[in-house]
């Protein structure tokens, strides 16, 4: 069967009243965004509260779904036949040769569900039903009728052309890209961050990334094992731009000047700084990490309300309830976890101590920072200024010299 055109459901965007051209614009957006990668060209076009993707060319079936399943806000592709109006009798005998190609097996239940837009045409929507079933019936013996609960719907669209489908393939859900606005990711190499992107946006955000690299404690396949996640990540956001931080400087400096129990806490403080300093510079709203609660010693209930107090953006934890199976299940979904457990050291680990604060006391940790008074601020500085920028997308990354750029990150 060759479809030459998909019809796109779309729930929760469907609700959202006055902002709702809004959101509809962004999805069509994303969706030609993603057919662009397809081969074969597409036509994308909204009207009355349905989205449609037309098939221009010859196309790869299996690659224009995969395709659909990365853009987010979609819930359902209907691949559909595509006829000019004909009359009933025309349209019976179609849907009939249709339904038999599409189930050979055709002991189950059915319903018609016709939508009629056109109300020129001689027949009304209950009319088509009824007809329809029954020719259906009389063509398959073994169907059986079920209004309320079919495992079958033959759905029949009347427009300005004929339109029928009867499979829908589950999209990813969730909201467009950007239709939330724009983000920080605090990307490291584990299994947890890449998800927390992934998470967030599916719910609308577009992301920005930042790594905190420890050259030479860390080695050169430590980055790319980052840039080949933020590019797994890319497939439902789009490019993304990896910030590479240098943190060796700060890394060390705060191993040289506080309690090394409360290195991690005073580092991730650090970390989180930064990361609100770019997210401010390049128009994001938040920050998101891979934080779980109880997960590691840095991630108890203390411990967050310590790395908390030194951001004003709201910091977007979305696996703070998950437990490390479920954060699992997720990255084997959206194909991160393979990247994600190869061994190569993040700049945490290298510094960790045996036996980390699991009940940091702020103004205790406020103090040992002073230690850090006479050289930290420059180092900060000095860390954002020679921050290397990173475009990634699924084919690769590129270094974004052009600060100008009109897809600049810098606002
Ligand atoms: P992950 O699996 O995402 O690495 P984790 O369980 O190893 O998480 P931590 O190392 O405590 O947890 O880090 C918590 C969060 O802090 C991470 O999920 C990530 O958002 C951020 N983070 C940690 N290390 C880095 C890094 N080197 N660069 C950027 N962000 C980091
Ligand atoms: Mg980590």
């Amino acid at each position: 069967m060759v479809y030459q055109s998909f019809l796109i459901k779309y729930a929760e965007i469907g609700i959202k009243g006055k902002n709702r051209y809004i959101f509809e614009d962004a999805l069509v957006n994303q969706i030609k965004i993603a057919m662009k990668k397809c081969e074969g060209k597409f036509h994308v076009s909204r009207s009355y509260g349905r989205i449609f993707v037309d098939a221009e060319e010859d196309y790869d079936f299996d690659e224009a779904v995969n395709a659909l399943q990365h853009v987010f806000g979609i819930v359902g592709i209907c691949p559909m036949k595509v006829d000019p109006i004909v009359p009933y009798e025309e349209l019976a005998k179609t849907a009939v040769e249709f339904f038999g190609e599409e189930y050979p097996d055709r002991n189950t239940t059915f319903k018609v569900h016709t939508r009629r837009l056109d109300k020129s045409y001689p027949m009304n929507s209950q009319e088509i039903n009824n007809e329809l079933g029954g020719a259906l019936l009389d063509a398959y013996p073994e169907l059986k009728v079920d209004v309320h609960d079919p495992k079958i719907t033959v759905n029949i669209e009347i427009r300005e052309q004929i339109y029928m489908y009867t499979h829908v393939i589950p999209g990813p859900g969730g909201l467009p890209v950007g239709s939330a606005g724009k983000a920080m990711l605090l990307l490291s190499g584990g299994i947890d961050s890449p998800v927390s992107g992934w998470m967030m946006a599916k719910r609308g955000l577009k992301l920005d990334a930042v790594y905190y690299n420890a050259p030479p404690y860390t080695s050169e396949r430590a980055l790319q094992k980052v840039i080949d996640l933020a590019g797994l990540v890319s497939e439902y956001t789009g490019p993304i731009y990896l910030h590479n931080i240098n943190f060796t400087e700060i890394q060390l400096y705060i191993y040289d000047k506080c309690p090394h129990d409360e290195l991690t806490i005073i580092m991730r403080r650090y970390m989180m700084k930064i990361a609100e300093m770019i997210a401010k510079r390049t128009a994001c709203g938040a920050l998101i990490t891979g934080e779980s609660l109880g997960q590691v010693a840095s991630q108890t209930m203390r411990s967050l309300e310590c790395t908390n107090r030194v951001c004003e953006l709201p910091v977007f934890r979305p696996l703070i309830g998950f437990d490390k199976e479920e954060i699992v299940t997720i990255s084997k979904k959206i194909d991160t976890y393979d990247t994600s457990i190869q061994p190569y050291e993040d700049c945490c680990t290298i510094f960790v101590a045996k036996h980390p604060v699991t009940k940091p006391v702020l103004k205790v940790i406020e103090r040992h920072e002073h230690n850090l008074d006479a050289g930290i601020e420059e180092m900060v500085q000095r860390a954002i200024e020679t921050d290397e920028i990173l475009v990634v997308d699924a084919n690769g990354s590129r270094v974004f010299k052009n600060r100008e750029d009109p897809l600049q990150p810098w606002d």
